[in-house]
């Protein structure tokens, strides 16, 4: 059974329990209203009747009196109990007198009866509660057979409103299945004008639109990686057939080899790499942090790389504080900060200065590496971090674009960031924050 059908059922049900009860409620109530009116009107009855009854010569009269007055039998006995007035052979005519009101059950019905002694002869009303059923019956009835043409009336409201109220799920649905029977991620759901469906419609493109990046990123991922590792594969497959067609030539087939082996080199940093990234993203990868002297790390670092500066006409410096301690995985942070450093000795300009600081501030630590290059203009700092993001395609073959991406992706794994601050032929300043050991 549908959501719907069922929750019109239940509302069905609940609108026929609650008429029944405020049924059984008015009936019970008026049935008490009834009978305290009847028990007052018989009182009434028969003190009209004792004022109607006249006196001829010391004889009273009864011809003021009516038999029944408003549904109350009226009767008036001599003190030995024989009938003066009143319908003959009622089931009340037979009961001994009794001052005041009582409710008596002769044959199968209860009877209200009234006397009142007036010296010579006593005054008697009476009246069976059947017949105030009689009359509540007959005025109520129709009320009854209404009952289930409300009932029906309110089921079919109750199956509009559910209607309503289930458009924008019964949207989501159609839009759902649409995404599912084909690919088109560029559908949305249209806002309905409840708060509910609103969230709703809100909630779901947002989740289609965070999974539409996503499933482009992947693609985009997947294009790139297979782009950057055919360029290695083609170089090494074509310097491998050039180095047989010469293999003659000693110098020759060793400069190829050198070729393919460098190729090789980019091709194994580049998988790894790509490795790297993939663990990241599935949460895999394994962080073997510890607590270190990022100090010494930096320092190391930095004197390890100031021979290939050299070889690049860069000037490399550092300025480190000591002792400056921080919980992370050594490795990574030091991939982090080669690539770093091997950035900004690649995009300095001739004769260029690269510097790499290390300090303190507020619990945190900061590496920053500095250089005079050719610097990243606004637009471009806004993607650097990016997968295969490169600004220049053309400028180095040896880059794929990944190691920022790399390096941003170890910052977070470390509970760290990495922000860039750059002036297009003024330089960059990369800085990468960490959070101090406790
Ligand atoms: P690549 O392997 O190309 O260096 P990265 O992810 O390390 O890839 O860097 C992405 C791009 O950001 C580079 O291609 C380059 O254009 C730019 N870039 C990175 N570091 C610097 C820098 N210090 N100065 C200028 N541009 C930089």
């Amino acid at each position: 059974m549908s959501l719907k059908k069922r929750i019109v059922s239940w509302y069905t049900l609940w609108t026929l329990f609650l008429m029944a009860l405020i049924f059984l409620m008015f009936f019970a109530f008026s049935d008490a209203v009834s009978i305290r009116n009847l028990r007052s009107d018989i009182e009434g009855v028969l003190s009209d009747a004792a004022d109607d009854v006249f006196f001829n010569n010391g004889i009273a009269r009864f011809d003021e009196l009516d038999e029944v007055e408003d549904g109350v039998y009226v009767f008036a006995f001599s003190l030995d109990g024989s009938l003066l007035f009143g319908r003959r052979s009622s089931p009340v005519e037979s009961i001994a007198y009794q001052e005041g009101q009582r409710s008596l059950q002769i044959a199968d019905r209860t009877w209200i009866v009234s006397d009142m002694m007036m010296d010579s002869f006593y005054l008697r009303t009476a009246a069976s509660v059947s017949s105030v059923y009689a009359v509540f019956t007959s005025d109520y009835l129709p009320l009854l057979l209404i009952a289930p043409i409300l009932v029906l009336i309110s089921a079919l409201g109750g199956y509009f409103i559910v209607k309503k109220a289930f458009r924008p799920l019964e949207d989501l649905i159609a839009t759902a299945s649409t995404i599912a029977s084909g690919d088109d991620l560029n559908i949305t759901l249209e806002s309905s004008n409840t708060k509910e469906g609103k969230a709703l419609s809100e909630a779901f493109n947002a989740m289609l639109s965070r999974l539409k990046t996503s499933f482009l990123r992947e693609k985009e991922f997947s294009d790139d990686a297979s782009h950057e590792l055919r360029t290695p594969v083609a170089v090494i497959k074509a310097e491998a057939e050039y180095a047989l067609s010469v293999i003659d030539d000693e110098k020759e087939v060793s400069e190829s080899l050198s070729v393919i082996i460098k190729e090789s080199d980019r091709m194994s940093r580049l998988i790894d790499s790509l490795l790297t990234l993939a663990r990241a993203d599935k949460g895999t990868i394994k962080i073997n942090r510890k607590v270190f002297s990022l100090s010494e790390l930096a320092n190391t670092v930095s004197e390890s790389m100031v021979e290939i500066a050299e070889e690049k006409g860069v000037n490399l410096t550092s300025s480190i504080e000591t002792r400056i301690n921080i919980f992370a995985d050594e490795d990574m942070i030091t991939r982090a900060m080669i690539n770093l450093i091997d950035n900004a000795i690649s995009y300095s300009k001739e004769k260029g200065r690269v510097e790499v600081i290390l300090r303190k501030n507020d619990r945190k630590a900061l590496i920053e590496v500095k250089d005079d290059g050719i610097g990243i203009s606004e637009e471009n700092q806004k993607r650097i971090f990016d997968r295969f993001f490169q600004v220049d395609k053309s400028r180095t073959s040896s880059s794929s674009g990944l190691g920022l991406a790399m390096v941003k992706e170890i910052a977070s794994l470390n509970g760290g960031s990495v922000s860039v601050e750059s002036r297009l032929e003024k330089g960059s300043v990369f800085t990468l924050t960490l959070p101090l050991s406790e």
